[in-house]
């Protein structure tokens, strides 16, 4: 199965497709993370890329859609794939159209996550991220006997530089003005599955495996 998972940031992107990617034994693509692993490496793409993440504006269509390029020919993709935070503009959706058309793939839906604008800055605001396993947490909803330690692997939470109020709300601007019109691209082309991501995570997982015939 091949899957995008779209909505704005802070609607569970990450948390639903670790979930999902391991139900459905199929790759968890987030373009997010790779960005963050290159500048965690410290190479010269990677601070450049820190720099545009930092500022809550987004990674140039050229270089993200070369990215993609290699990921979905590479052994990983052979399974199926879930992509989280891609593509994000409608030039980086046409070029996936045509990628996968070259290597005889098709996107089988479009997850259209929903949620409140006010909900987006409160999720984000309280968001930590496990720097081992990855998980993710909510300061608002998981109690976590130190905030600075992962109860699943002992590991650090941290909080993401772009997960600052200022950087949210520029984050949101930009989803609204370059992000959002990729799902219009999707509806005309029968793909786009809407789902409400206000509720529990274990709802909302139910929700999507629902609307695949995978519940
Ligand atoms: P995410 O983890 O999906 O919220 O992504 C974090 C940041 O990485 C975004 O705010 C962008 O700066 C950058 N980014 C991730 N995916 C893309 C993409 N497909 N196109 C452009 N920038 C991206």
């Amino acid at each position: 199965m091949r899957l995008i998972l779209f909505g704005p940031p802070g609607v569970g992107k990450g948390t639903q497709a670790k979930l999902l990617s391991g139900q459905l034994g199929i790759s968890h693509i987030s373009t997010g993370d790779m960005l963050r692993e290159a500048s965690a490496s410290g190479s010269e793409f990677g601070r450049k890329a820190k720099a545009v993440m930092d500022a809550g504006q987004l990674v140039s269509d050229d270089i993200m859609i070369g990215i993609m390029r290699e990921v979905l020919k590479s052994p990983r993709c052979e399974k199926g794939f879930i992509l989280d935070g891609f593509p994000r503009t409608v030039p980086q959706a046409g070029a996936l159209t045509v990628l996968l058309d070259e290597l005889k793939m098709h996107i089988d839906a479009v997850i259209n996550m929903q949620i409140e604008e006010r909900a987006v800055i409160l999720r984000l605001a309280s968001r930590l991220t496990c720097r081992s396993c990855g998980t993710i947490y909510n300061l608002t909803i998981d109690h976590l006997a130190d905030p600075k330690v992962c109860p699943k692997c002992g590991g650090e939470l941290y909080q993401r530089d772009d997960d600052r109020e200022e950087t949210i709300r520029k984050r949101l601007n930009v989803y609204l003005s370059s992000t959002k019109p990729v799902q219009e691209y999707y509806a005309r082309r029968g793909l786009l599955k809407n789902v409400d991501g206000m509720g529990t995570i274990e709802s909302v997982n139910a929700s999507i495996r629902d609307l695949l015939g995978r519940a």
